[in-house]
């Protein structure tokens, strides 16, 4: 049986009153599968109300969204990955199609945060994607693969093997389309490969997510795909019922 990751991101969603009632609702109903992680990332000020919710529970973990890549100074409105790390967070998303395409953030950038959050003790999860106008160039896998080596570049094997992985088509996020399963399949395959080419065997267990307009609907058959190893979950994730609902398929 494979080990699975799902993951719910809030994005900008939750204040600490709305995410203690998710929380409160979503630890009452949910126990614990053998199988499987469940993964928080709230908006930054709704971290403590989550690692509150989760205190007693091993299979239940939080993060952060975003982090900057310095360690602490005169970076006003940021969010270091040694803060989130002393607030609780145990990952970090790095490079979401949303910093890369809304605040542009540069695939050198991503790098330098993965190393922030490896010095900091938070498991990265590398977000990658390619847009509608690359896939229909036919540059889904350069592109995927480009933005998975930039990402790892100089980063020592072990941690590449223990950190995690999104694959996220930008057309597919808050859209309500998703990618087939083979759509899922054909870029799996290819970032698994890179994984193992980069950092050997240990390359075949570093989780890779699938994200985009992930629903109770559709979760099962993309958590079927080999090389799929979880989901990322953003619209869906939002709802308590609808939460429970995937994380339990
Ligand atoms: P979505 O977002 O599930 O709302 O498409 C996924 C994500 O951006 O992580």
């Amino acid at each position: 049986m494979k080990s699975l990751v799902f993951a719910a991101n809030w994005k900008m969603n939750q204040a600490p009153a709305d995410a203690e009632a998710f929380m409160r609702t979503f630890t009452a109903q949910y126990a614990k599968q053998q199988d499987r992680r469940v993964l928080f990332f709230p908006p930054a000020v709704s971290l403590h109300v989550c690692m509150a919710a989760v205190r007693t529970r091993s299979d239940l973990e939080c993060g952060v969204q975003n982090i900057h890549w310095e360690d602490k100074g005169a970076f006003t409105g940021e969010t270091s990955a040694s803060l989130a790390r002393g607030a609780g967070a145990r990952h970090a998303l790095i490079g979401h199609s949303e910093r890369r395409h809304v605040f542009g953030e540069t695939d050198a950038e991503t790098n330098k945060k993965v190393a922030a959050a490896v010095r900091a003790g938070i498991t990265p999860m590398l977000c990658v994607g390619e847009k509608l106008e690359e896939r229909e160039a036919g540059k889904t896998l350069d592109v995927c693969l480009r933005q998975l080596r930039a990402g790892f570049e100089g980063i020592d094997a072990a941690h590449v093997a223990s950190a995690m992985v999104a694959y996220e088509p930008v057309w597919a996020i808050g859209t309500g389309k998703t990618a087939t399963p083979a759509d899922a399949a054909e870029v799996h395959a290819a970032l698994r490969a890179e994984l193992v080419r980069m950092v050997g065997e240990r390359g075949g267990a570093v989780p890779i997510l699938y994200g985009g307009s992930v629903n109770r609907s559709n979760v099962e058959a993309l958590i079927a795909v080999e090389d799929v190893d979880g989901v990322l979950v953003g619209g869906a994730s939002l709802d308590a019922e609808q939460w429970l609902a995937i994380v339990r398929s």
